[in-house]
């Protein structure tokens, strides 16, 4: 069982396919062209996630270091397995590593088996009425429910057994090196159902009004047990069920079930245009779309980055984010904005830097999620919606109590007048070493300036 983003033994398709076949060797290939892009969080989540899974497979949990295609055939050899078992990975890279896989084993008359994936319905299945992928969400959540999704997987109770010595294996204990001091949450599938436990029985009931609100714990916070396929989708479907009929709850669970959904299509729309990691999905926004460059451009960017621009609420999710690996998912939604529109950075640029940090960066929904905002993807918001990140905070933090978490320097102003420090500024006794700088643009300028250069752009297909 080669596994890679789906580290739990629960409701695990490809596992029960393993188990059905003999003995079991569970099998991690740590792949240091995916270990370099990862960032110090995610790998810091891989390794306690890893540490988890070996202590759920009583230590049987094996670690190989190098490029999967050339380590994989090689174990498959030296531990004699009849069929290497993986869930399917619809990522471009993914593709591309385990067709080379199944030619190698097929040399060696073994085969790559792949059962389930990352997701409720996998990628593809889900078609219009001509047979065209979807491009766009609503009538792609039809289709999705109207497909239905499995139920989970029957427990399998695989016979785990050890590799020889000369598998040149060792086991993952070994990987005992923190990656990074960002303060993560439980990791592993006991966590992920520990806080979908907590999630159900306290927040799902209010999920639609609460999620909006970063103030609030109102989220499920799974979003990297998901990544990590620590929890499946599947799963996550099946426990919804009688929340979906009881009328005190129905409203959030369908709520919720929708922003699977969002997951769900994201992978689509990446599956059907893989180029979209990088390139904007209306190629418009590549070449005619006028973006900043050069010093000054980049150092708004790197105020952006440190949480420093003057506006509160863009700083408070660029600090949560680099504290903590995860952000909001509305200030996601204004800090990426913000890049795009009122500082006229391209949305490639912003989305390394999440992909940088994220305990939960996924290629398909960060990149999709990016192209949303900036107006370049499908199904995007329109590009004149461009969200003001005062409004925004008053709205969605209405006590100021989130932008007092993440910035210090502003604890002294009280309620919402934290939003807008450059209106009470003067007034406050500040300590000397106030650091917080005013505004580094004008946000209504910059608005008119982002429309300016949109309205300048051929119409699509022109
Ligand atoms: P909940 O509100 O509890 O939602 C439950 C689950 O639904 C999430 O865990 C997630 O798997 C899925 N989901 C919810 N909203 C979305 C969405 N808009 N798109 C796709 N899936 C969604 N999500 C990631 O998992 N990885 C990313 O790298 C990522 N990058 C993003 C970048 C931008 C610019 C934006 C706007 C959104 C991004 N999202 C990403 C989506 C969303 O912000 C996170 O999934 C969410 O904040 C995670 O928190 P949660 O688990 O508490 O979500």
């Amino acid at each position: 069982m080669w596994f890679r983003r789906d580290l739990r033994v629960r409701d695990h398709p490809a596992l029960s396919a393993a188990a059905a076949g003999g003995d079991v060797i569970g099998l991690f290939v740590l792949d240091p062209a995916l270990w370099a892009q990862s960032g110090p969080v995610r790998r810091e989540w891989l390794r306690r996630s890893l540490h988890s899974l070996d202590e759920q497979l009583n230590g049987r949990l094996w670690l190989a270091v190098g490029d999967p295609k050339v380590v994989v055939p090689q174990v498959a050899v030296a531990t004699n397995a009849t069929a290497v078992h993986v869930s399917a990975d619809f990522g471009a890279y993914g593709k591309q590593r385990d067709a080379h896989v199944r030619n190698s084993l097929a040399a060696s008359d073994q085969e790559l088996i792949a059962t389930g994936s990352p997701y409720a319905v996998d990628p593809g299945t889900v078609r219009t009425g001509s047979g065209t992928r979807y491009r766009v969400y609503t009538p792609f959540y039809r289709s999705w429910l109207a497909h239905g999704y499995p139920p989970p997987t029957p427990v399998s109770t695989p016979r785990w057994v050890s590799p020889s010595a000369s598998a040149k294996i060792c086991n993952v204990a070994g990987l005992s090196q923190q990656q990074s001091d960002v303060k993560l949450p439980e990791v592993g599938e006991h966590a992920a159902w520990q806080r979908w436990a907590w999630f159900a029985g306290n927040r799902l009931a209010a999920y639609s009004e609460d999620r909006n609100r970063p103030d609030l714990d109102g989220t499920s916070n799974l979003s990297a047990h998901l990544r990590w396929g620590e929890i499946h989708p599947r799963s996550l479907l099946a426990e919804l069920a009688p929340y979906l009929s009881n009328p005190g709850s129905e409203i959030g669970a369908e709520t919720f079930r929708k922003e699977i959904a969002w997951r769900e299509f994201y992978a689509e729309v990446w599956d059907a245009n893989p180029t979209s990691t990088w390139h904007s999905l209306d190629p418009r926004f590549d070449g005619e779309l006028k973006v900043d460059g050069g010093e000054s451009a980049d150092a708004r960017f790197a105020a952006w980055q440190a949480g420093l621009t003057g506006y509160p609420f863009v700083d408070a999710g660029m600090r949560q984010l680099r504290t903590t690996g995860w952000m909001h998912n509305r200030v996601r939604m204004i800090t990426a904005s913000f890049l795009v529109k009122s500082l006229h950075l391209p949305w490639q640029r912003g989305a390394r830097e999440f992909m940088m940090w994220l305990r939960d960066g996924d290629a398909a929904s960060n990149q999709q999620g990016w192209q949303w905002v900036a107006g370049c993807g499908t199904d995007a918001a329109p590009f004149h919606r461009i969200f003001n990140p005062t409004k925004q905070g008053l709205t969605f933090d209405p006590d100021g109590d989130y932008v007092r978490v993440w910035i210090p320097e502003l604890r002294g102003i009280a309620g919402s007048a934290v939003h807008q420090p450059w209106l009470v500024r003067g007034t406050l006794a500040e300590p000397p070493d106030f650091t917080y700088p005013n505004p580094i643009i004008d946000h209504s300028v910059e608005r008119q300036e982002a429309l300016a250069r949109f309205a300048v752009l051929p119409p699509r297909n022109g």
